[in-house]
């Protein structure tokens, strides 16, 4: 019998919870949407339930542990969530210790980018890798690198702050408040807002019609020839790209795995990082870094934070 772990994914959009085994196997996942505005107590309340739920889903079983990925910037050793932008309130919140009261079992917090990075490692695509780094490009833009088959924590568990590479020197307001990060241009919230700002200058698109616009949109009307679309589109991929080229000159990664919900627009988005990256990256050995989609999808953040909770508690 395979060892199981509870997995929460706190995210400013969605909740998840999944019971997850050893082996990386899910044996039940269950989301919700987060309504981040009613504050962390209420979202806890309704995550710890979800976990009751997704508990009750996967059937009897002991429970070895909890895992939780959340936003950063947060404290690993003490579990605690420490103010992340799209958290309003989350300050100095302790959620593992809260997690250990509502299930009885030790908990271990880990950044969400860093928790999806050990998934796509140990059970994705990132399987068989020396080195690989995973950039999650959703609400936000997160990440994670092994390096050499190790995980590269920093000094607090927060040094993969992938999103907020500078890309564009004195470029857009991130919400993190510097400028020109990876994050203020590709996240689906910032591809949407670009979009919006594009609007409102009088720009000529299909998008005007669209009520609430999100980056989804953009990437159809893109697909549709819509020529403002596909204008921010290409500025889009071209920015990621080489943020992308960056870290693969960087590290000499075997592999750079791209997850999260703008990645759902598949070859749209992966093809034209790989031609920038192509262009910029240098070939180490005669080879350049692969560029790959996430394997696990939106199962992501509930194999990593287990494969996390594993990590810290034995499997
Ligand atoms: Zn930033």
């Amino acid at each position: 019998m395979h060892k199981r772990v509870l997995a929460l994914d706190i995210g400013g959009t969605k909740l998840a919870a999944g019971v997850v085994a050893e082996d990386g196997r899910v044996c039940s996942f269950l989301q919700r949407r987060s309504l981040a505005e009613r504050g962390p107590d209420d979202m806890l309340d309704r995550l710890f339930a979800l976990g009751h739920e997704a508990l009750a889903a996967a059937g009897s079983g002991g429970l070895h542990a909890v895992g939780i990925g959340c936003g950063g910037p947060l404290d690993t050793e003490r579990g605690l969530v420490q103010g992340p932008p799209n958290l309003p309130g989350w300050d100095e919140i302790a959620v593992a210790e809260r997690a250990e009261q509502a299930y009885g079992v030790p908990a271990r917090l880990e950044n969400d980018g860093v928790a999806a990075a050990i998934g796509e490692y140990r059970h994705g695509a990132g399987r068989g890798a020396r080195s690989m780094v995973y950039l999650t490009v959703s609400t936000g833009v997160g990440g994670g690198a092994i390096l050499d088959g190790r995980l590269m924590r920093g000094r607090s568990g927060n040094g993969g702050e992938i999103g907020h590479m500078v890309v564009v020197h004195d470029g857009r307001p991130c919400p993190c408040g510097s400028r020109g990060c990876i994050e203020a241009y590709c996240s689906g919230t910032s591809i949407a807002a670009r979009a919006r700002e594009l609007l409102d200058d009088g720009a000529d698109s299909a998008l005007a019609r669209v009520a609430t616009l999100t980056a989804a949109d953009v990437s159809r009307a893109a697909a549709d020839g819509d020529p403002m679309a596909a204008a921010l589109w290409d500025d889009t991929t071209e920015i990621l790209g080489t943020g992308v080229a960056s870290l693969s000159n960087l590290f000499e990664a075997d592999v750079l795995v791209l997850g999260g919900g703008v990645t759902r627009s598949d070859d749209q988005l992966l093809l034209p990082v790989r031609e920038r990256v192509d262009e910029l990256a240098f070939e180490f050995a005669g080879e350049r870094c692969r560029v790959v989609l996430s394997e696990l999808g939106e199962q992501v953040g509930v194999i990593g934070a287990a494969a996390a909770a594993f990590d810290t508690f034995g499997r």
